[in-house]
């Protein structure tokens, strides 16, 4: 598997290296690469000239013709080929067509029925992409596909995923096949939503927590620049924290006193409920917070609070930067995040919280597509997989 790497990483001396550099953002010219690198100029000549006639790269005239780059300026070709993103949770399917840049080209939401089979998605999830994919003529260079719970990065299949039980150990690759032979990359929910912070940019910061904040509770973590845990297929089980004030309520995970029973979406879907407030979804109770209702409004604060408290550890001993607010919750991203801020700062040390800033997921409701995507490209674009690539054409 691949892993995120971040312009403070030094990669090798490859044509692939090269475009790693220059696609992050490392080098922009041929000086530049010779600078980075040590290479002479003719050395880099010639790597460059294998990128370019492969159409991974674009150079010069070309470019200046597209305006905004300077003569000699280099660019990752983003149309060489595209990727596929298949982004499934537990009632909310996205796929989605990207270019090499990560920019969405064409993509499709739909819901399901929670819990939904694979038997029964999959081959919907095979149609839609079949739609998105006519009419695109550039070659497909991957798929990026994640699940909510544990997955098996190099089987392919869920491990563990309490809330699409269904999906374990079940094979996806013969679906997805009628699509396209391009190789299939799958990793958990979380951590495509953290790999979609700091794919294509400088992150927001070197260190950071990624929460998704949905149905269920989970944390990403970026520590220096890197994406924790990337390939395992799981992230932090943030939800199945056992907190006191969770006494022995009953959990989904069969244990009692768990985070989510005070703050996760199911908890908190079920609680409005109770007040007899219509809800089914933890997106409802966010709309309904949105649109001023008081019940929802306190719950989400809520929510922040309690899940502040656990993150005040992780704060503690990390130090981030900043605190990234993703999945459901983040749609009512200030009153969940004045609970959060509340409790973090309450319960963490001055000096780990002291810089600390609240930031809403860069994607917003698609981030979990655009990590698909990146995980895809990371993988299509690392240095070793260009440089077979190249050799695959010499
Ligand atoms: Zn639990």
């Amino acid at each position: 598997m691949s892993t995120t790497t971040l312009p403070t990483s030094t990669p090798g001396t490859s044509a692939g290296a090269l475009l790693h550099l220059v696609r992050t953002r490392q080098a922009e010219t041929r000086g530049d690469l010779s600078r980075v690198t040590g290479l002479s100029r003719s050395s880099v000549a010639s790597r460059l000239a294998s990128l370019v006639d492969a159409g991974l790269l674009l150079e010069g005239e070309e470019l200046a013709s597209t305006g905004g780059r300077p003569a000699g300026g280099l660019q990752l070709n983003p149309d060489a080929n595209v990727v596929l993103g298949v982004a499934v949770g537990r009632s909310r399917s996205q796929v989605g067509v990207f270019d090499l840049a990560g920019r969405e080209v064409s993509g499709d939401t739909r819901d399901h029925e929670p819990g939904i089979s694979p038997e029964k998605l999959m081959p919907d999830v095979v149609e839609r992409l079949g739609t998105l994919l006519a009419g695109v003529t550039a070659p497909v260079a991957g798929i990026g596909m994640s699940l909510p719970g544990t997955v098996d990065p190099v089987r392919l299949t869920s491990v563990d995923a309490p809330v699409v039980r269904g999906w374990d150990g079940v094979p996806l690759e013969p679906w997805l096949r009628k699509v396209t032979d391009a190789p299939l990359h799958l990793d958990n929910d979380t951590s495509v939503l953290t790999r979609s912070e700091l794919f294509g940019r400088v992150p927001a910061a070197q260190t950071m927590l990624v929460l998704k904040a949905s149905t269920g509770l989970a944390m990403g973590l970026v520590a220096d620049g890197r994406l924790v845990g990337a390939g395992r297929g799981h992230t932090g089980e943030l939800g199945h924290t056992r907190v006191e004030a969770a006494g022995d309520l009953p959990c989904r995970c069969g244990a009692t006193g768990c985070l989510e029973t005070l703050a996760g979406g199911w908890a908190l879907v079920a609680r409005l409920q109770e007040q007899g407030v219509e809800a089914r979804h933890i997106r409802d109770l966010v709309q309904l917070a949105l649109d001023g209702e008081p019940q929802a409004r306190r719950l989400l604060r809520e929510a922040g609070r309690h899940i502040g408290e656990v993150l005040s550890v992780a704060a503690n001993l990390l130090h981030p930067e900043a605190v990234i607010v993703g999945g459901d919750m983040g749609g009512a991203f200030d009153l969940f995040v004045a609970g959060l801020r509340e409790s973090l700062y309450a319960n963490g040390h001055p000096g780990a919280t002291r810089a600390l800033r609240f930031l809403p997921s860069t994607h917003g409701e698609a981030a979990g597509l655009h990590g698909c995507a990146a995980l895809a490209i990371d993988a299509a674009l690392a240095p070793e997989a260009v440089d077979a690539r190249l050799r695959g054409r010499a």
